[in-house]
Parts: C-alpha cells; structure tokens; sequence
C-alpha cells in the first residue's frame, strides 16, 4: 500500500510572518488527518520558522529546491544537510520552472536527486512535457526521458523512496488540468518505466502524483485513479481552506 501524499508548492510566495500564518490555520483544518501525508514546501527563507510550528503536527516540510554539493563556493545555493538542518524532510527537484526559467538539465536534476537522498531528505522529481510536446503525441517519451534520467546511477533501495510528480507543463498555473483519465495513462506508464530499471516490486512502492492546475473541485476525480499516489498543489495550497479540501479528498 503506498501512503498518499498531498505537497502544498508555496512557490515564491509569502513573508515568513505570512507563511507561519498559513501553516497555522492549515493546521486547523488537517489536524486529525493521519491517513494521508502532508507536506508544504514554503520558500527557503520560512523553512525554519514554519517547522517549528508544524513540529507536533501531522504537515511535514519540504524544500522547494536544493544544491547537490554539501558545501563550498556556491554562492546563492542550499546544500541538502542544510535542509534537513531547517526541519525538511522533503524536497522539490526538477519542477518545471527550474528546468524551463533557470534551465536546469536532466543531468542537474540527476545529481539533485542523488545527494537529496544520501542526506535522508525525500525527493520529490517533476517530470511532464510541454504543450507542443503534448501535440505531437510525445508524452510518452519525454517523461520516459526525463524518469530514466532523474533515476540514473541511484541505487534501487533509493529509488523505492523516491516520489515522482507527473506535471504537464500546460496545466501548470494555467487553470486547465489533465483529465484524471489522461494522467492516470501517464503515470501508469511512468510506473511501467521505472519497472524496467529497477522491477515490479520497487515499482509497485514508488508514490506518483499528479499535479497541474489541482483544486478542490477536481482533487477527488484524481485520487479514485488506481496509479495516482497523490497531488503537487500550487496556486490552491497558498490558501488553508482550499488546501485543507484538497487533503480531505473523498
Ligand atoms: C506546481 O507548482 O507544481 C503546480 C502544479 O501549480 P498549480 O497547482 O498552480 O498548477
């Protein structure tokens, strides 16, 4: 059974004076929910104070983004440990806008994903394909593509932990969603690949979301879908009743 999982991506939104706010009253509206797990990922500079108030809580933190390198003459960069330092147990690697506004490469998202996890921290990879990649009918092998290589050189007892998110870079912040149907097929197919690297078993345990435009109206179609794990929420994880609907999910 793999534990659904719902991440709220505060993208760069929120002071931390706002962020501790928001986690607050998420907690109002989540705070018996155990069978599912929460995760909000603010920006870096509220990771610490927003985990201290999620400490007895069921939310758990996650990075929006990390470097690969523990330390050194990386200006502007976070290493992994520092995360975990700041109370997150989880991390955003690949997102879209990183790859498409800071261009980030497979290769990049590849060594992200590797020194995530040998620091103990959860990463969350972005995988999904534009929309002319949508039009001429290549989604298929661009998130194959993208998979195999987030995944390359990771040890299979790693990869188990791992949580993909399938984001079609169309849906994203566009308002327009994949049908439960169409990411469904996507997602199964992303599980079929990780079942040539790494077998059946494994694949079975690897958590995908899907995550494009979710909100509380269409949150439930989603979660009846045998092969979605869950959901990478954006614009409606900013507010704690939309939010607190999308982890309540029928
Ligand atoms: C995201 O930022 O990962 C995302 C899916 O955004 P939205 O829910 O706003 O489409």
């Amino acid at each position: 059974m793999r534990m659904p999982l719902i991440a709220g991506n505060w993208k760069l939104f929120k002071t931390i004076k706002q962020s501790v706010e928001l986690v607050e009253e998420l907690i109002k509206e989540v705070g018996g929910v155990y069978d599912r797990e929460i995760v909000v990922c603010p920006v870096f500079t509220a990771l610490f104070p927003v985990s201290k108030v999620i400490e007895n809580s069921v939310i758990k933190l996650g990075a929006q983004d990390v470097y690969y390198m523990e330390e050194g003459a990386f200006t502007g960069e976070v290493a992994p440990l520092m995360l975990k330092d700041a109370g997150c147990r989880y991390v955003i690697i690949g997102h879209s806008e990183r790859r498409t506004l800071f261009g980030e490469t497979d290769a990049l998202i590849n060594k992200k994903a590797k020194a995530a996890l040998e620091a103990g921290l959860i990463p969350i990879i972005c995988v999904g394909e534009s929309l002319s990649e949508k039009e001429t009918g290549r989604t298929l092998d661009v998130v194959e593509h993208q998979t195999r290589e987030a995944f390359k050189d990771i040890l299979t007892s790693n990869i188990e932990k791992c949580v993909i998110a399938y984001e079609p870079i169309w849906a994203i912040g566009t308002g327009k969603s994949d049908s439960p149907q169409g990411a469904q097929e996507t997602i199964a197919s992303i599980r079929r690949v990780i079942a040539t690297l790494v077998g059946e078993e494994v694949s079975s345990k690897v958590r995908i979301l899907y995550g494009g435009s979710v909100k509380p109206e269409n949150i439930d179609g989603y979660m009846k879908e045998k092969d979605i794990d869950g959901a990478l929420v954006g614009g409606a994880s900013l507010k704690p009743d939309s939010f607190g609907r999308i982890v309540k999910y029928e």
